[in-house]
């Protein structure tokens, strides 16, 4: 079992180049979409403008739902003497929404741009809500605002105030596995399964499905990163005495491998525990590999910084299925959450952290890749090019961890090079 740490030091091999200047990302608040989904009793009143609503129904598509758990509470420009009463009006909205919905039982206050929002103390009213209407509703607060955040962070600000609520537990407790990031339930039960399989039997998920199921966090907490963008959660974490288990992301058979191992390796298991545990899985999810290997070995591939993705995608696909990366752009770059990933990177391939829309455009034209991984907003205007896209966003709300993923994961990938190559005939 490789479940080697690979420390900063191999870093140096990849080149890392800082990029300043027009970004082209969502907001933090697009989270919502796939969060609210996750956690089944919560709610997700974001307090923004007409731009901000407009933003959350379009990203979560026609909502046909008769009970949506998210709305907006529009905050229109005014005066100082308007603000003083923006308190009164939140707590009325807020009243107002609980009496007709008695299934919430966490509400959280999502800030957003505008700066009648920013002058607003979120966090104080939701203390001072959560202090009305505890014990049937926790409220909390978290940002999404565009100015502060790229769209997977949202998920990394609400996890974070879900920490900074959570009961405390103590030293005494018995040893708990923590998988820390949104996952589909399907891809949850399938890790919950395995885990429990090799012997982990003491294992939560943040967030949990349910206000009630969120867990308690202390130094018997050692916690696995599912997702590569929550710095703030990892923190959060490790200051209430949890401990980081460093390992790669489980995207693909060798990733998943790889987070599994670091888990096992942790809890003691034996390594043929491991190996008997993983191994129908393992070879499933090559088998699925295998059918896409052909399509995509040797196809180049351009990263636009979007998701904070796109380091563990490169690795990914570099390394299970022969493509070849030719820019990996990220919004930024966790260097300690992902040495182990960085290390596994083809040799001298160029990493920038940030963004200068214009500058990266001119590169990936100049490279001309099969395939370009990028935001919707670049999107349209590559395939006008004649390129081949991948919108970024699909790979956070389709379920892609794990081993029995990996084809489909994959597959995200294929379509669009199949697609171009039908119209290309
Ligand atoms: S939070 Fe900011 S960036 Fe996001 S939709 Fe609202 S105004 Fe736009």
């Amino acid at each position: 079992m490789s479940g080697s740490l690979a420390s900063c030091s191999s870093v140096p091999e990849t080149i890392v180049r800082q990029e300043r200047g027009q970004r082209e990302v969502f907001c933090g608040l697009t989270g919502i979409v796939w969060l609210h989904r996750k956690i089944q009793d919560a709610f997700f009143l974001v307090v923004g403008s007409r731009t901000c609503a407009h933003l959350i129904q379009s990203a979560a598509g026609v909502m046909i739902f008769a009970e949506p758990r998210f709305a907006t509470a529009i905050i229109d420009e005014r005066d100082l003497a308007g603000l003083a009463d923006l308190d009164d009006e939140l707590d009325r909205v807020v009243t107002r929404l609980i009496e007709r919905r008695p299934d919430i039982r966490m509400l959280f206050l999502v800030g957003s741009c505008p700066s009648e929002v920013i002058k607003l103390d979120l966090s104080r009213a939701a203390q001072r809500l959560s202090k009305r209407m505890m014990p049937s509703v926790r409220v909390l607060s978290y940002s999404g605002s565009g100015i502060e955040t790229t769209f997977t962070q949202g998920e990394d600000a609400c996890l974070a105030a879900l920490v900074a609520d959570a009961p405390r537990a103590s030293d005494q407790e018995p040893e708990t596995l923590l998988v820390v990031g949104a996952l589909a339930d399907a891809v949850e039960d399938q890790f919950r399964r395995m885990f429990e399989q090799m012997g982990i039997k003491r294992l939560a998920f943040l967030p949990a499905r349910h206000a009630a199921a969120m867990p308690a966090i202390g130094p018997n907490v050692k916690f696995l990163l599912a997702q590569p963008f929550l710095g703030d959660t990892a923190k959060a974490l490790e200051a209430a005495g949890a401990r980081h288990l460093p390992a790669a992301f489980p995207l693909g058979a060798e990733g998943t491998q790889l987070w599994m191992a670091a888990a096992a390796k942790a809890f003691g298991i034996r390594d043929n525990i491991f190996e008997e545990t993983i191994a129908n899985a393992r070879r499933r999810a090559e088998a699925s590999l295998q059918r896409y290997r052909s399509k995509l070995e040797g196809k180049s591939i351009f990263f636009f910084p979007d998701s904070q993705l796109e380091v563990p995608l490169a690795r990914f696909l570099s390394r299970e299925l022969g493509m070849v990366p030719v820019e990996i752009g990220t919004p930024y770059l966790h260097r300690r959450h992902l040495a182990d990933e960085l290390s596994l990177l083809p040799a001298g391939v160029s990493i920038v952290e940030g963004q200068d829309v214009e500058r990266q455009l001119d590169r990936c034209r100049e490279a001309a890749p099969d395939l370009s991984v990028c935001g919707l907003g670049l999107a349209n205007p590559l395939e006008a090019e004649g390129f081949a896209t991948k919108w970024s966003i699909e790979l956070v709300f389709t379920p892609i961890q794990g081993f029995e993923q990996a084809g489909d994961l994959a597959e995200l990938f294929a379509r669009p090079l199949a697609r171009r190559e039908l119209l290309e005939v």
